[in-house]
């Protein structure tokens, strides 16, 4: 095990790291991207603020016309984009998406594996069926995606993973019936820590961003819409997250102004996990 002093000096705070400034620090020029799960929701919010800050973005999807549709919104803002369609629970998708982003870009420097789905039902009720659904894209998928893009990354010696887990792995939000949800979701967080501490002396941190409830497609399913007033109750903030509440996050993590973060859980959630 390697060990050594930090190259920073206390003058370099003042004179910004090796001439660079904080915000310097947080562009992501040159950068290559992808987002699983960006055709809507908190991966499109995440593709947006990775490609406004500079990078490079895949945008992956299981739904092709999503992924075309905000492949198209990005190149219309100037940012280099493509798009990808892959189904993170499919072996053979995730080795493509790594493929097909490498043979035209080169390299991968960040990976946000965001894609998952949430099915509700009592416990008692939760057939494998569900389970295995849930844990196929939310764990396994994650895990897929995390290796793939992993080895890319060990072999450049650099990398930023960042995965998204919920607020529901740390609490269990009432009265929400989703135990398949909450213990893939508890997975991702291990995952996440497991890698952060393996990969770290090779140059790649893994990080997670757990968000609490966020206003997007997910949560207007049928089956949690007539949840989110009682949520509201919950939430000290007094209102839902919205996409943009999370994007300088993902932007932070994918940046060299985390490097010493690895393994991290990233909770924002309007302080809900506080009562
Ligand atoms: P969403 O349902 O609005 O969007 C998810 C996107 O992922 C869709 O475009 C869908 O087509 C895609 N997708 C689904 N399965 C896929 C698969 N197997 N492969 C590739 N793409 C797939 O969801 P969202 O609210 O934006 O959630 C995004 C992530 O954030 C999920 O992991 C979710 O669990 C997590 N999350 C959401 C909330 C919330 O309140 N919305 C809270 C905490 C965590």
């Amino acid at each position: 095990r390697r060990v050594s002093v930090s190259e920073v000096t206390d003058d370099e705070v003042f004179r910004g790291v090796k001439g660079r400034t904080i915000l310097d620090r947080m562009r992501l020029d040159g950068k290559v991207a992808y987002v699983t799960g960006a055709g809507q929701g908190i991966g499109r919010a995440f593709a947006h603020a990775l490609g406004e800050a500079g990078a490079k973005v895949a945008v992956v999807d299981l739904d092709q016309d999503k992924a075309e549709a905000v492949t198209k919104e990005l190149s219309l803002k100037g940012i280099n984009a493509m798009s990808i369609t892959a189904d993170v629970s499919k072996p053979d998708d995730v080795q493509r998406m790594t493929d097909q982003i490498v043979s035209k870009w080169g390299e991968i420097h960040i990976a946000c594996n965001n894609a998952g789905i949430n099915m509700n039902s009592a416990s008692e009720d939760t057939s494998l069926e569900e389970w295995d659904e849930t844990f196929n894209v939310n764990l396994r998928g994650t895990f897929m995606c995390c290796q793939a893009a992993g080895r890319v990354m060990l072999k450049q010696g650099y990398g930023k993973i960042i995965n998204t887990a919920s607020m529901a792995s740390l609490i269990v939000p009432h009265p929400q019936k989703q135990l398949s949800y909450n213990t893939s979701k508890a997975g991702v967080v291990k995952l996440t820590q497991t890698l952060g501490a393996e990969w770290i002396d090779r140059g790649v941190r893994v990080n997670c961003i757990s968000p609490g409830i966020v206003d997007t497609p997910l949560i207007h399913s049928e089956s949690l819409r007539p949840l989110v007033q009682r949520w509201l109750s919950d939430i000290p903030a007094g209102r839902l997250a919205q996409v943009t509440d999370l994007q300088a996050a993902v932007v932070y993590l994918a940046s060299d102004a985390s490097d010493y973060m690895t393994g991290h859980n990233l909770v924002i959630e309007g302080g809900q996990s506080l009562w």
